[in-house]
């Protein structure tokens, strides 16, 4: 069996293993996509002591990390059971059970999308979903954010402060955001708030020009010319897979302590896939070392 046991192979992941592999102990992977989220990243700029990578190629560099040590890479593998015997055992998708003693969860997360024409078409052309991490390249540029709830609405206010308008689409006829955050908004001069609207098509030609969207009680269609936007209708968790095992929040995120350690013993997790307050390259990596270093004190305790 492994010492320790990483399921997912993005920035959280890999940090984990190279911190338990640094120790000298078992170490595996198991990822379903090596890099994960950052592979489809084209700049990143807040990676710090990196002024400017791009996705891949920090994906290629975190392999390159991992392959110094002697870690397991497991990759295109697909977890779909986590249960507790004396070991904890993996089951993947082909069947196979691979049992450790400790295990770090890392399956990240991904953005949910609207699913019009466009999104997928536009992806880093214009259509972001991060606007800590793509709100400074629309600096002076007309935006729109898609979603009212709180994280729509936090993006328009951050934007607001760098972008030069920004104009909010909800598709319900009231904002779901916090009222604070509501006022917040409300009191900036370069915003526009679209309620009751359904967001048709995000037009361009080699990069996004403008949004159309229908106006839900009239159903007329009207159309926006501007050069980004910015999907803010939720994060989704890649935990499903864990069923009751594992507690997680409502919103299915894993609920971790300070150590990274989950509900489960011998069981850590760490990055996006967890109730961190903040999804970002760097901080996952850093969890990932506090899941790792957690569940090798577990190990020299148990
Ligand atoms: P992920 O990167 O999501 O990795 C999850 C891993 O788990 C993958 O290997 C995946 O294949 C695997 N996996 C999932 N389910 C299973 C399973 N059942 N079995 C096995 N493996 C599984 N952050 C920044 O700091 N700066 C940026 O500029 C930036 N730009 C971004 C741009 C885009 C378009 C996106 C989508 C995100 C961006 N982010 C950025 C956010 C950043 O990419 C994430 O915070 C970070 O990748 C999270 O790392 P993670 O390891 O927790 O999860």
């Amino acid at each position: 069996p492994y010492d320790v046991l990483v399921v997912g192979g993005g920035p959280a992941g890999a940090s984990a293993a190279i911190y338990a592999a640094r120790k000298g102990i078992r170490t595996g992977i198991i990822a379903e996509r090596f890099g994960g989220q950052i592979m489809d990243t084209l700049g990143i700029e807040n990676f710090i002591s990196v002024k400017h990578t791009e996705g891949p190629k920090l994906a290629a560099s975190l392999e390159e990390h991992v392959k110094e040590y002697d870690i397991d890479l497991m990759n295109l593998q697909r977890a779909k059971r986590l249960e507790k015997k004396d070991l904890i055992e993996i089951e993947l998708e082909n069947g196979a059970v691979v049992k450790s003693k400790t295990v770090i969860l890392s399956t990240g997360a991904r953005w949910r999308n609207v699913g019009v024409p466009g999104e997928a078409e536009f992806k880093n052309k214009g259509v972001a979903y991060c606007p800590h991490c793509d709100g400074p390249l629309f600096e002076g540029k007309h935006v729109a954010v898609i979603g009212g709830g709180n994280s729509g609405i936090e993006a328009a206010i951050d934007l607001a402060g760098i972008v030069k308008h920004v104009t909010v689409l909800e598709f319900m006829p009231e904002l779901k955001a916090d009222s604070v955050l509501q006022e917040r908004l409300y009191s900036l001069p370069n915003v526009t708030v679209l309620k009751n609207v359904q967001t048709k098509e995000i037009t361009g030609t080699d990069k996004v020009n403008g949004i159309s969207y229908i106006e839900r009680d009239t159903g007329t269609v009207q159309h926006i010319e501007l050069q980004g936007v910015f999907v803010q209708i939720g994060l989704v968790p890649n935990t499903d897979w864990l069923g009751d095992t594992i507690e997680r929040t409502r919103m299915g995120e894993i609920v971790v302590d300070k150590r990274g350690a989950t509900s489960l013993p011998g069981v850590f997790a760490a990055g996006d896939c967890t109730d961190s307050a903040y999804k970002q390259i760097i901080i996952s990596m850093g969890s990932g070392a506090t899941a790792s270093l957690g569940a090798f004190d577990y190990l020299i305790r148990n």
